[in-house]
């Protein structure tokens, strides 16, 4: 069941990330999903109740994304303090 949203609604929603890219309903598979994609950095923001959730930390951002952080979340960050003492 696709997203219905009123056209102005989506026309005015931009994507949170730095790109501020337009948003698309559903995603680049599935184009009935309840989720908005994002038109440049791909990411896609689930849709809860109607209602878009635009929050980085609740968007997926697929495999291969085009644009992203530099660095996965799920990697330690390097040049961290030292833990010995
Ligand atoms: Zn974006």
């Amino acid at each position: 069941m696709a997203v219905t949203l009123d056209p102005q609604l989506l026309e005015i929603l931009a994507c949170p990330s730095p790109d501020h890219a337009p948003l698309r309903v559903g995603t680049p598979e599935n184009p009935e999903a309840d989720a908005l994609s994002c038109t440049a950095c791909g990411r896609q923001y689930p849709v809860v109740d109607g209602v878009p959730v635009l929050l980085l930390d609740e968007a997926v951002l697929p495999p291969g994304a085009r644009s992203g952080p530099a660095v996965p979340a799920d990697q330690p960050p390097a040049g961290g303090p030292p833990s010995e003492p």
